[in-house]
């Protein structure tokens, strides 16, 4: 994949939380929106190629916690393993482990990973090896065998790391509230009725519930409602029928959670292409957004003619258009 490319040209990029920022060494950028599924994903297929198969040699924890404290002898438990598979739920990397113990990683609001070839460090003169602005907050450093350095740089300091045995994950208590995968086979209109079905709150705070549907916040909720063409201050009762079964507005909402998440995935990881292209020159890939931090702007749907509006739900911004979502 290409992250593997960009990391063996020598020089440092960012798997970066927010709207798909891929960061190059040295260049500032602004505090990107909290992480959300498809950003989560992106990075998982950004780490993939410099983790997978990789045995950690050394791991530097510069910090005894992060959100929380960092796990009893967490750098022992992890070197000397070798990651057999990187996977996510939700917003959580899932870094398997030879150990039969799993690396569970949160980005929290700001958290970031940096990957860089040993090339620049080890071999001095080589590359052009410049220091990271963002060095102070590279919390933890992860030496893998096949060369790569990859640090978890969290300014804020709500990302987490965690060890948990394979064989209990079921029972994590991080991941078992979670509610389905929306990009999962269990996922469907009649999920999401039930789920729906006794709320009387509106759509959009159910769908900002992890109960409900995991890995969605402020960003693809509003997007995926501008979708399927739903007011956010619609009861979130009323996709589902008395007895609980979904009605069209259910599988218009599914279908727009869906797609919304597919898109921004696709984009993230044509952004790690286009990285790749420019050879680590072009930084930052903005994802484009048809209602999101558009307040006052023309709404995209062709013939609508609705102006896009802001209002606040549960404390957070909400952006629609009043004309096209009922
Ligand atoms: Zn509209």
């Amino acid at each position: 994949m290409s992250a593997k490319t960009i990391a063996r040209a020598g020089r440092e990029f960012y798997v970066s939380a927010g709207r798909f920022a891929l960061m190059v060494s040295g260049t500032e950028r602004v505090i990107h929106p909290m992480p959300e599924l498809p950003e989560v994903e992106t990075v998982r297929r950004g780490l993939e190629p410099v983790m997978q198969g990789a045995r950690f040699e050394t791991v530097e924890a510069r910090r005894r916690d992060l959100r929380w404290p960092l796990p009893a002898d967490f750098a022992a438990r992890l070197e000397g393993t070798t990651v057999t598979g990187i996977g996510r739920r939700a917003k959580y990397l899932l870094v398997d482990l030879s150990s039969g113990e799993v690396l569970l990683m949160h980005l929290g609001m700001s958290g970031s990973f940096r990957v860089t070839q040993d090339g620049g460090a080890r071999v001095p003169g080589k590359y052009h090896h410049e220091k990271p602005q963002h060095a102070t907050h590279d919390h933890v450093v992860f030496h893998m065998s096949n060369g790569a350095w990859i640090a978890f740089n969290d300014p804020r300091r709500f990302g987490s790391m965690k060890l948990v045995p394979r064989d209990r994950l079921d029972q994590e208590p991080l991941l078992r509230a979670l509610g389905p995968e929306p990009l999962g086979n269990a996922f469907d209109a009649a999920m999401l009725a039930r789920a729906c079905g006794r709320k009387k709150t509106s759509l959009k705070a159910a769908l900002s519930d992890q109960r409900v549907v995991a890995g969605l916040g402020n960003i693809y909720v509003c997007e995926a409602l501008w979708r399927a063409r739903l007011s956010p201050k619609r009861r979130a009762s009323t996709i589902a029928s008395r007895s609980g079964a979904p009605n069209e507005r259910a599988r218009a909402l599914v279908e727009g959670i869906r797609d919304v998440l597919s898109d921004a995935i696709r984009a993230g990881g044509s952004s790690l292409r286009d990285h790749k292209r420019t050879d680590g020159e072009l930084g930052l890939f903005q994802h484009q957004f048809a209602v999101y931090d558009r307040a006052g702007e023309r709404c995209p749907r062709p013939r609508c003619g609705g102006t896009i509006k802001r209002i606040v739900q549960t404390g957070r911004s909400t952006f629609f258009c009043p004309v096209c979502q009922r």
